[in-house]
Formats: structure tokens, sequence, C-alpha cells
């Protein structure tokens, strides 16, 4: 009996619906490689009731707005970690993407660009410093991928689906 040899089998990893959400915690450096030209941008309140991030549904429809809570913007970007090349959803704050925003690296999309960043500063709520570097020569860039389902699944604008593995969270 002969064994019977086999091509190196299509990497699974994208073909999901649902990616995780990830931002620096504490003073721990994320790097990641970004997959999207963009970033996404969406009006969100912090729920300490929930104690994570919910959407902001329009100053006219929205409890949290009435209320006169605060809002705060937040990007999201599809990448994968540097670290294991996992597809991941980027959050970035008004800060950090404004710091990407002002990076000539910017001008020319920043699919395939390197993207660190860290809290300098232990609190949760510290300041994002953002680090772009240009995209490394030949590197493989997966495909892009759209943030909204994740998004929409964590925060269910949509029904989850129950057969799904994925962990989304955020903080
Ligand atoms: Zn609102």
């Amino acid at each position: 009996m002969s064994i019977p040899l086999a091509e190196l089998p299509e990497d699974r990893s994208f073909h999901r619906e649902w990616f995780k959400i990830v931002s620096p915690r504490r003073m721990v450096p994320i790097q990641v490689g970004l997959l999207s030209q963009d970033f996404t941008g969406i009006w969100t309140h912090f729920c300490n009731h929930a104690n994570r991030t919910v959407p902001c549904v329009g100053e006219a429809h929205c409890d949290r707005c009435q209320v006169g809570l605060h809002r705060r913007w937040k990007g999201y970007i599809a990448a994968i970690l540097s670290t294991t090349r996992q597809p991941v959803i980027v959050e970035l704050t008004e800060g950090a993407a404004r710091a990407i925003r002002n990076d000539p690296l910017y001008k020319s999309g920043l699919r395939g660009c390197i993207l660190t960043l860290q809290r300098k500063k232990p609190h949760k709520t510290a300041p994002v410093f953002a680090d772009l570097q240009g995209p490394i020569p030949g590197a493989n860039v997966p495909p892009d991928f759209d943030v909204l389902p994740s998004l929409e699944r964590l925060w269910q604008c949509k029904p989850a689906d129950a057969g799904s593995d994925n962990d989304v969270s955020i903080n």
C-alpha cells in the first residue's frame, strides 16, 4: 500500500463570518498587519451596566443620548495578529485613528501596513498610541473582510447564530 501525497490544505481561518475584536489592554502592545485600506467609524457609548461598548443608534432614536450619556467614536479595521496571523478586528480609539490618518502612509491606503497599538499608562481608558509602518515588500497579505457582520452580531443587531465557534468580545 502506498501513502498518498497531499497538497497543503487551504487556510480555513478566514472561512468564518465573525471575527474577534481586539484592543490593547493595560500596557501590553498589540501588533497587527492591516487587511483593509481604511477603518470603519461608528459612534458608541460605554454602557456601565453591561461593562462594554455599545453602538449609538443616532441621537434622535438613542436612549443613551436622550439621558445625556457621552458618545465615543470608535474605528474598526480588519487585520491579522503579527504573532499568530489569526484574523481579527482591531478597535481604534479616536486618538489612535487620528494618528493613523495623519501618517503619510495613510494616503496610499492601510492595507499591508504594520500597526502597533499600546496604552502608555495602565488604566483602562489611557490614551492609545499608534505606530504605523509601511508594508513589507513581497509579504503575503490575506484577503480583506467586512467588519460589520461581527459588530452586528456582537451588538445583537442580527440574531446570533448558535452554531458559531467564535469568541467575539470587546472591552
Ligand atoms: Zn446615542
